[in-house]
């Protein structure tokens, strides 16, 4: 028995056989050519049918893990219609007279190699893109079949690592789990198996993959991102327990659908659901949220090459609007920089994105951006129930500039005769110290507050969220950051305006009393444990005395 750890994705447990993926395409030979016409054409011909299959993946994730996942391919079919790219394949078959299948891989490691070098987590995401297209090419021109894709029994899948494409494709009848030796908890292929359900562990290390050898059974654990190899008896016992548990456990959740979020002793608090796309309000509503928290529009500016115009925009935020059918939908202002970065935004390199020229800084920098988008949403509003939200404030003034401008925006309208709701509430984000601790007076200018759990533990213990080296100093739970946070919710109840979570903390059933005892009134968490966050609340005793007073008085 051996035991490997990794990051985990997704609670459940698989336990079965590894089936060792293995690449067809290592070998890609450099053939001098004759008739460069000839192999140009293959390209041309190759590209057309990956932009077709691209296509068709991309619906697919549409339609099976929401818009997060589907933005992959977009952005795998940028790269492919990329000028650079074809005149790179063209330059080597006819500078250097190489067969396309080599000219291919040359000059998508050429561009892997340039993504990797970036000083940017989201940018050097875009090397295992390229490489993807690379391999879908090379399958297409040597026509190999579409994807590697195991038959037979259910298989643990293992691999080097898993491209987003290979992730989207894997057949959920026939994959129990996949294991990566690389791979981080940010990437696509990480969001994929959230997205899509599957159980994963990713980066357990290349010595895994020596190591372990095909048909050997093994257990995945995504809770925990425990992988073990040929079990002894009573481990695979004590897994298998704990897998029925598991499932058992989720069964039960489902019945908690049309229930209340109301504690033992009547207090009732809002679970909503964060999403990043159109699409995912219909997870929202299939997991009986009563609302959306957080809409984080900025997706909507990734992955593309200009920006969207108000136009689109207006049908995104309508669409979800008439989605959630007069549900409460808390749009945030556009959250770009740090690591959500987009090319046509020509942002400076900064030393310390996080500490730099994002989110509300940018749209204050940049107001025609930002007028845009507010114009979007404000011709929404009339579509349903609108809250705007502005990310990363720390100044008053800031506030003041913000609502300077919505002011604005509606006088505009209102000349310009077009419709929008007067009810719109505008909220923040508590999610740097300095948002927390001047609480008391953004309240009396907000009307709610939403604490972004992520950020403010970011900038509280001053551990860049995106260093995985770091992780063991970024506790969440630590005293400093639920004292913020209970300090804006004092400054809410104060000021008689809502407070809600909306950061990963939000999800954390371990604290859930202690927020609602702090006053918090709405908890908004990824579609798929908005259940499981009912079921927390439902078992609550306020009227219980709490047992650990770990917060001001402490
Ligand atoms: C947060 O910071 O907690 C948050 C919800 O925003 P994001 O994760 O998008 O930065
Ligand atoms: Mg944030």
């Amino acid at each position: 028995m051996e035991k490997y750890q990794g990051v985990g994705i997704g609670e459940a447990i698989a336990i079965g056989k590894l089936r060792l993926l293995r690449r067809h395409d290592q070998n890609v030979k450099c053939v001098q050519i004759t008739d460069a016409e000839r192999e140009k054409d293959r390209f041309r011909r190759a590209k057309t049918l990956a932009l077709r299959q691209l296509q068709e993946l991309l619906e697919k994730s549409l339609q099976e893990a929401g818009r997060d996942s589907a933005a992959v391919f977009e952005a795998h079919q940028m790269i492919l219609l990329d000028k650079e790219f074809d005149e790179s394949v063209f330059s080597m078959i006819d500078g250097q007279n190489v067969n396309t299948e080599y000219a291919v891989k040359l000059t998508a490691e050429t561009f892997a190699e340039r993504f990797a070098a970036m000083c940017d987590v989201y940018m050097t995401a875009r090397a295992t893109d390229v490489r993807d297209i690379s391999d879908r090419l090379i399958r297409i021109l040597s026509g190999a079949a579409s994807q590697p894709m195991p038959s037979g029994e259910k298989v643990i899948l293992c691999a080097d690592d898993l491209t987003p494409s290979e992730a989207a494709s894997l057949n959920r009848d026939r994959i129990l789990a996949f294991v990566t030796a690389g791979g981080s908890f940010s990437s696509h292929t990480a969001i994929l198996a959230r997205g899509r359900n599957i159980p994963a562990v990713i980066g357990v290390g290349d010595k895994f993959l020596r190591e372990v050898k095909e048909d050997d059974e093994a257990i995945v654990d995504g809770g925990t991102g425990e992988v073990i190899v040929n079990p002894d008896k009573e481990v695979r016992k004590m897994f298998s327990e704990r897998q029925r548990t598991l499932t058992e456990k989720a069964r039960l959740l489902q019945d908690l659908k049309g229930m209340e979020n109301v504690t033992l002793d009547g207090k009732k608090i809002d679970i909503y659901a964060n999403i990043g796309g159109v699409e995912d309000a219909a997870s929202a509503l299939a997991n009986d949220a009563g609302g959306i928290g957080l809409f984080r529009s900025e997706f909507l500016f990734l992955e593309r090459t200009d920006y969207p115009s108000e136009e689109e925009q207006f049908a995104a935020y309508k669409k979800v609007l008439e989605d959630m059918a007069g549900k409460k939908v808390i749009i945030r202002t556009i959250d770009i920089g740090a690591d959500k970065q987009a090319d046509y935004f020509r942002l400076k390199k900064e030393e310390n994105p996080a500490l730099g020229c994002r989110a509300i800084r940018l749209c204050l920098l940049r107001p025609e951006i930002f007028r845009t988008q507010l114009r979007a949403l404000y011709r929404a509003s009339v579509y349903g129930n609108l809250g705007i939200m502005f990310p990363m404030i720390t100044a008053v003034s800031e506030l003041e500039k913000i609502l300077a401008i919505c002011s604005q925006v509606k006088a505009e309208l209102k000349q310009q005769e077009i419709r929008f709701s007067d009810r719109t509430e505008l909220g923040i984000m508590i999610e740097t110290p300095a948002a927390a601790l001047i609480s008391d007076k953004l309240a009396c200018m907000a009307d709610f507050f939403s604490v972004g759990t992520n950020d403010l533990t970011q900038y509280t213990l001053a551990c860049d969220r995106q260093n995985p080296d770091v992780k063991q100093f970024a506790d969440p739970h630590h005293e400093a950051v639920l004292r913020l946070i209970e300090m804006s919710a004092e400054s809410a109840r104060r000021h008689g305006i809502r407070i809600g979570i909306c950061g990963e903390l939000a999800a954390d059933t371990t604290l859930t009393e202690a927020f609602l005892r702090m006053g918090i009134d709405e908890l908004s968490v990824s579609p798929d444990l908005v259940l499981k966050v009912r079921r927390a609340v439902r078992g609550i005793d306020l009227s219980i005395p709490a047992q650990k007073i770990i917060l001001l008085d402490s």
